[in-house]
């Protein structure tokens, strides 16, 4: 698939550079880094061999990627593919074949991400994978004759079973996000389930969210590399438990407001809890309000938007976004009614035990 030929002397130039830009540096072992010293953290990233395809979705993993990377120095990026950021020397991630990165076009990425995959590799999935039409509507690169594209499809199904680990990176990569939205006009499905249906046994790891934390996919890959595949523990659904295990609703600082019906009508007033503006966070599982974004301690209840709860299989077609509670409550009760079952429409049980015992409260605040 990826056999057109360039001189040696050419790859041998363009590789240099296309590594030297295919790796970004980052600034710290996450929390829970006690799994793994400086060192081996250090160590597993920089020889690490990530091949890392963009299928269909925005390239919002990789910008949160990028944002992450160069904090706690003056340091850009540019700096950094650059060269001129010496402190982060020693704290790069050995991306063998990411687009947004790599300074390779054309056939010296493509025999780029040849190389890479003749030896063991992580494959990194950002995007969900469009099936529809032999995968028509996603490609990246030239076939031999230079006739048509190699779908994203066709790369999937020739990488995914060398890989040593696949990581789902992103909402649309684990669970078919945005692009698989209602009515999925694409074909889209996520990694684990097109995995599954092309018999592939390589093991998959889901790393979801909207986009998702650069920690949740770095610190599981170097534990994999350092420890094994069974140091990783994940949850049913295939989500790294250290990461997902609680909900972001049960961290939050504003959770004390939350029980005691302090409730926030506007988005701007920075306090109050946002339940009746449509906080999803009580079924969202993740640890966003302590690990928080692009290094500032931001995370979304504290920039003033409600959790869309981005890390579960039900984002984007889980109703109305930012729709007020008390509505949607509503719109539940009638859904129960009418097909008189009290599942259905209301999400998790907890959700729903924990709308009943709140809305009462909900409602008098909201007078
Ligand atoms: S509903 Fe949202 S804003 Fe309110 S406590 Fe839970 S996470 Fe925080
Ligand atoms: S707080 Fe909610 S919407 Fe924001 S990143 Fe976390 S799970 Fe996604």
């Amino acid at each position: 698939m990826f056999e057109k030929e360039i001189s040696r002397r050419d790859f041998t130039k363009i590789m240099g550079s296309a590594a030297a830009l295919g790796t970004v540096a980052y600034y710290a072992l996450p929390s829970f880094g006690s799994l793994l010293t400086e060192e081996e953290y250090a160590a597993a990233l920089k020889t690490a061999n990530i091949i890392w395809i963009q299928a269909s979705g925005c390239s919002g993993c990789s910008v949160s990627a990028l944002n992450y990377f160069n904090f706690g120095n003056q340091s850009n990026i540019g700096d950094v593919v650059l060269g001129n950021a010496p402190e982060l020397a020693d704290n790069f991630v050995n991306f063998r074949f990411q687009p947004t990165l790599m300074a390779g076009q054309g056939y010296v990425a493509m025999e780029s991400l040849r190389q890479a995959a003749k030896g063991s590799f992580i494959l990194v999935i950002e995007g969900g994978i469009a099936t529809k039409d032999a995968g028509f509507y996603a490609e990246v690169g030239m076939n031999n004759d230079n006739t048509h594209g190699i779908t994203i499809k066709e790369h999937i199904e020739e990488l995914a079973p060398k890989a040593t680990a696949i990581f789902a990176l992103g909402s649309c990569a684990t669970w078919g996000g945005v692009p698989a939205g209602k009515p999925n006009p694409t074909g889209i499905q996520n990694v684990m389930d097109f995995v599954k249906d092309q018999n592939i046994k390589t093991p998959v790891i889901n790393i979801p969210g909207c986009p998702s934390h650069p920690d949740w996919l770095l610190l599981p890959i170097a534990i994999v590399l350092t420890k094994g595949l069974d140091a990783l523990e994940l949850d049913n659904l295939l989500r790294p438990k250290m990461f997902f295990s609680q909900t972001c609703h049960d961290q939050c600082p504003r959770r004390g407001q939350f029980e005691g019906a302090k409730f926030s009508t506007t988005l701007s007033n920075g306090d109050g809890c946002l339940y009746l503006l449509g906080c999803r966070a009580p079924e969202a599982h993740g640890d966003c309000p302590h690990r928080t974004w692009n290094g500032k301690g931001r995370w979304c209840v504290d920039a003033g938007g409600p959790c869309v709860a981005c890390t579960e299989p039900s984002f984007p077609d889980n109703g109305p976004l930012y729709l007020n509670m008390l509505m949607w409550n509503h719109m539940n009760t009638v859904a129960i009614g009418l097909l008189g079952t009290a599942a259905v429409g209301v999400g998790t049980g907890y959700i729903a035990y924990k709308r009943q015992q709140n809305k009462k409260k909900a409602q008098k605040a909201a007078k």
